[in-house]
């Protein structure tokens, strides 16, 4: 089970759906819901490497 790091919804199984994103951060790994990647896509992308898009 996978949680959202934002608002702690969950998604079934041990990956998490494509619509999730998943940001590594210093060694941790944050999940994102749909919901809340869309509503901080500027936030996250703005840490992630523009390659992984
Ligand atoms: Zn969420």
């Amino acid at each position: 089970m996978i949680d959202c790091d934002l608002c702690g919804k969950t998604a079934p199984g041990d990956v998490p759906p494509l619509t999730w994103v998943v940001s590594r951060e210093r060694g941790s790994v944050q999940h994102y819901c749909d919901r809340c990647a869309r509503e901080n896509v500027r936030n996250i992308e703005g840490r992630l490497e523009r390659s992984y898009w």
